[in-house]
Parts: structure tokens; sequence; C-alpha cells
């Protein structure tokens, strides 16, 4: 019965969490931007998109 059971059991890991991603920066998990890697919230990477070589184009 134990392959039976397997299919019944949830699966724990997700892989995409909404909050599971904090900035690294200032720590919060609310806007973070994990595209490129990047892992920091919209402030700090306005902050930081300089220095990563992001220019915006205005
Ligand atoms: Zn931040």
């Amino acid at each position: 019965m134990a392959v039976i059971r397997s299919m019944f059991q949830p699966k724990k890991k997700r892989k995409h969490g909404r909050e599971n991603y904090r900035c690294r920066k200032c720590g919060t998990t609310k806007g973070v931007i994990r595209k490129y890697g990047i892992l920091l919230c919209r402030k700090c990477f306005r902050e930081e998109a300089k220095d990563l070589g992001f220019v915006q184009y205005n």
C-alpha cells in the first residue's frame, strides 16, 4: 500500500512560493524581484540598479 499512500501525500516542496524570497538588502518579502537572480525589492532595486548595470530610459 506504500505506493497508494504516496500518491495522496501532499507535496511540501513548492518551487514558486509567493513569500519565499526576501530582499537581500532590507529583508522585506514584498515586491521582491527574483528575475535574473537579483533578489532585491523594488525599492532597493532602484538603488542598486545603477551598480548592476541597469539603465532607465525615460
Ligand atoms: Zn529591499
